[in-house]
């Protein structure tokens, strides 16, 4: 079984993805051929938004909307706790200070009142300016908008929309990445839309900004690409992956995001019958919709969580700590002490979530092996 099975998506698609890939190689047009424009243009549609930038990867997406808002020394960013690293090296790259905010357990995601008292507490520290809410949609599911939204008018901060793991989700019909004044993607294969290496995007409304960033990752061009009025990045989404991504974007809209709330539900479904409450499901609260970048359970404890990921191992079936280790712990950030708060719902989910095989392509089969070898487990 596999965790992500990316070999079976391509099985499926491989006629158009053949055909696709062997365009792009006849062209001779790899960089900056038509499927780049293309594809921003089918994105930003499909968000929402006026504006699609595609760029490298994910990470130089965050780092560019970090690069746009001068985010420099003195500078506070407010990041989750509870992501992968580099939603917070972002803005210690950019010479900011990013703040470890705890998550809600449910949700996993940031937790509104923890921002609050942080954002508090460096106001009334003064050395500080806070800045941006880097708000993450952690495993698929976007993060409370209602809240974070009023909080950023009350403080005059901007939302910088992780959406690496959130692409497809939704709040009320209406779709992830188009939540923050900028938001992020990321095509690396595992993500919701994956391509077949590295590749990211940003999504904004705003005319200036997106001059602004479509500047930065061409080298700080200005109105052609040697004059350079500020100093930038190379940061391209090549040809060949965004014809890639436009034969996966089809099946993403199509089926793939309705087939893996299939198997988020069935997951559901299983473990409630079978386990009851001696695991905690994904919480999905009224009117949002993930796309299932992960599905994480929670378990009673570290040794429960550990033994049972063994337990699988040896029967087959690959499981992931997402994640690990807190970001207020990672050695890498030099903050520790000053601003640190309650950070409670990060050190327990790190002890005792454990992620489950999912995507579009799984069988019903597959889910109840993964159940049924829980349950044996369990006991
Ligand atoms: C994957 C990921 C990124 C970075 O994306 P890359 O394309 O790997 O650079 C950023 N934030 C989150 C939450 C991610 O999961």
């Amino acid at each position: 079984m596999q965790f992500r099975d990316l070999k079976k998506q391509y099985e499926v698609l491989k006629d158009e993805m053949d055909k696709a890939v062997l365009d792009v190689a006849g062209s001779g047009k790899y960089i900056n051929g038509p499927w780049v424009k293309e594809l921003e243009t089918e994105l930003a549609e499909y968000v929402g938004v006026k504006h699609c930038i595609s760029c490298a990867n994910g990470t130089d997406a965050l780092y560019i909307a970090m690069m746009a808002w001068d985010i420099k020394e003195g500078d506070a960013v407010f990041v989750p706790d509870f992501t992968f690293f580099s939603s917070g090296e972002v803005v210690s790259h950019a010479g900011g200070t990013p703040i470890f905010v705890d998550v809600d357990r449910k949700t996993y995601n940031i937790d509104p009142s923890s921002l609050v008292d942080a954002i508090e507490k460096v106001i009334s520290d003064g050395k500080l300016e806070p800045k941006v809410i880097v708000s993450v949609d952690l495993f698929g599911l976007p993060a409370n908008y209602d809240e974070l939204q009023k909080i950023a008018d009350k403080y005059g901060l901007k939302i910088l929309e992780d959406g690496a793991q959130g692409f497809g989700g939704e709040i009320n019909g209406r779709k992830a990445c188009s939540f923050g004044d900028i938001g992020t993607t990321s095509f690396f294969p595992a993500k919701p839309l994956g391509c077949y290496g590295d590749g990211g995007a940003i999504f904004t409304d705003d005319d200036e900004l997106a001059m602004k960033m479509q500047s930065i990752k061409v080298h700080g061009k200005g109105k052609m690409k040697y004059d350079n009025v500020r100093i930038g990045l190379n940061s391209r989404l090549d040809s060949i992956q965004a014809a890639i991504l436009q034969v996966k974007f089809k099946a993403f809209k199509e089926y793939e995001v309705a087939d893996v709330n299939k198997a988020a539900k069935k997951y559901d479904e299983l473990i409630k019958e079978k386990l009851g409450d001696k695991i905690i499901i994904p919480f999905i609260p009224k009117g949002y919709l993930s796309s299932w970048a992960q599905y994480t359970i929670q378990l009673k404890d570290k040794d429960t969580r550990d033994s049972l990921q063994s337990a699988l191992k040896e029967e087959g079936i690959p499981s992931m700590v997402y994640y690990p280790k807190p970001m207020h712990n990672q050695e890498a950030f030099e903050i520790k002490g000053e601003y640190e708060f309650n950070t409670e719902g990060t050190d327990a989910l790190c002890d005792t979530v454990l992620s489950l095989p999912i995507h579009p392509y799984i069988t019903e089969d597959d889910i109840n092996t993964v159940v049924s070898a829980i349950e044996k487990n369990l006991k």
